[in-house]
């Protein structure tokens, strides 16, 4: 009883610190528990999904860029994962050192981002 509700109370609040979501978190790094064969690429922040009651579902809210380390979410404005974690602006920063298909990526991401966003 005592384990299973531990295993539910969120650890603390994720917190990106580029775009400011913020969600509850129950779970820091590579194997979310009650999966059975999940091991993730990196050290992530991951919440039970709340969509379903399946206890093996999980969200991966965000990770530590892996540069400056700074805490972001997985949303494609805020970082991407290219072998290790890097937030935006750290992929910016260091376009050069990316692949054509990420540097090609990165140009339709701030292309959009740049468009005023009062299409649905
Ligand atoms: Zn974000
Ligand atoms: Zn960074």
């Amino acid at each position: 009883m005592m384990a299973s509700e531990a295993d539910c109370r969120p650890l603390g609040v994720f917190e990106c610190q580029l775009c400011a979501l913020t969600a509850p978190y129950s779970y820091v790094g590579q194997k979310p528990p009650n999966t059975q064969s999940v091991v993730l690429l990196e050290e992530s922040y991951i919440m039970k999904d709340p969509f379903t009651s399946d206890k093996g579902r999980f969200l991966v809210l965000g990770a530590r860029c892996s540069v400056c380390s700074k805490l972001v979410c997985v949303g494609p404005e805020c970082s991407l994962f290219y072998s290790r974690r890097f937030c935006l602006p750290c992929v910016q920063e260091n376009i050069g050192d990316f692949p054509q298909e990420i540097q090609r990526d990165m140009a339709t991401r701030t292309a959009a981002s740049k468009r005023p966003s009062s299409q649905p």
